[in-house]
């Protein structure tokens, strides 16, 4: 029988690197499968490498850019030990033991191949949603954001008009929070009536600062190389009327998408398909041995240190569970 990894984590995102800290600091000899880099959600780095300024992670007092960030957390893993594979994983056995993990990288063009592991933490993140327009990419970093609580502080947003798209709790969150900074949110919804839950729907069209666009969908992001985003252009479902309104900022606020689709019928997901945690702020999943941690299982708070956190949990919980299993 081929070897069988004591660990291994899939992703290579904040919740990854750190989860690869913790097991090979406690003697685990981690394997990250980190992604193959074909597309965006299969990033060795995850996320953090699509951005160029991360103003909130400890620790760094005058920011950090995304890549840096990522590359010197990927260090730090190698330092204690931490083997890497660019790889992605396309399917698991979780039923029996040992766990099959099936992988494959699709830039190399290197046919499918299996490892087998005592312990499985799943790091793999979650994608924002956007909208899919090709304008929306051009201005990323220079005014198009998904997370207002990781950019909304920045410099560009502040006392400048910005618009939120989208109409559920997220949007209205969103869309509140940039009101502490920006001149005033303009909430685009393509109904005329939101979708958040009625006190946050309340709240949100009660602030003055918040201006409802409603009945719209937004076309394009308008801006240019100099400045960024300058304005966006939507329309008006119900007439058809097309109108520009001048801003700085674009947030999309329509969701995520958990990565775990290769989890289905293996571990437990939740309605949205993120990963079902079992007993409370632990990181056991419904199968003993599969861990989780970061923005695959936790649709509420999707920061970096969040993500780092809740990689390190599952590391030490994965450390106790072979432990107790008996594999050393
Ligand atoms: C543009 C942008 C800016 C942001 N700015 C900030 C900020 O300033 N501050 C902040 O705290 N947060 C910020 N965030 C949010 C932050 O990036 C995430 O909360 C964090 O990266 C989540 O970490 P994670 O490890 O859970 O997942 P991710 O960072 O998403 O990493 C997931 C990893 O899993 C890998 N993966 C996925 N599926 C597979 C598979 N099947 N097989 C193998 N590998 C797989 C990916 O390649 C990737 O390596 C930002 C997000 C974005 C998109």
């Amino acid at each position: 029988m081929s070897n069988i990894e004591k660990t291994v984590i899939i992703g290579s995102g904040p919740a990854g690197w750190t989860a690869a800290i913790y097991a090979a600091r406690a003697n685990l000899q981690p394997l990250v499968i980190a992604g193959d880099g074909v597309s965006r959600e299969r990033m060795p780095g995850g996320q953090l490498m699509f951005t160029t300024e991360v103003e909130n992670y400890p620790g760094f007092v005058d920011g950090i850019d995304g890549q840096k960030m990522m590359a010197t957390l990927q260090k730090q893993a190698e330092r204690f030990g931490t083997r890497v594979l660019a790889s992605f994983v396309t399917r698991v056995d979780v039923k029996t033991r040992p766990f099959k993990i099936w992988h494959i990288n699709d830039l190399s063009g290197q046919p499918e191949a299996l490892l087998l592991a005592h312990s499985l933490l799943v790091c793999t993140g979650a994608k924002a949603n956007y909208l899919g327009l090709e304008s929306e990419r051009r201005f990323e970093n220079q005014g198009v954001s998904a997370c207002a609580v990781c950019d909304g502080a920045l410099p560009r947003f502040r006392d400048v008009p910005v618009v939120v798209v989208g109409g559920g709790d997220s949007a209205v969150e969103e869309a509140s929070y940039l009101t502490k900074f920006a001149k005033i949110v303009y909430l685009v919804h393509r109904r005329a009536e939101l979708r958040a839950s009625k006190i946050m729907a309340q709240r949100a069209l009660s602030n003055l600062k918040i201006k409802p666009i409603w009945n719209s969908i937004l076309e394009e992001v308008l801006g240019n190389d100099a400045d960024g985003v300058t304005g966006v252009r939507v329309k008006n479902v119900n007439t058809g009327y097309v109108d520009n309104i001048a801003c700085r900022g674009m947030f999309a606020a329509i969701g995520h998408t958990p990565n775990t689709s290769f989890l289905e019928g293996q571990v437990e997901l939740n309605e949205k398909g993120y990963i079902a945690l079992r007993d409370g702020f632990r990181t056991f999943t419904s199968v003993p041995g599969v861990f989780a941690g970061g923005d695959c299982a936790d649709s509420v708070y999707r920061q970096a240190i969040t993500a780092a956190g809740m990689g390190c949990k599952a590391a030490i919980d994965a450390e106790r569970w072979l432990a107790e299993e008996g594999i050393h």
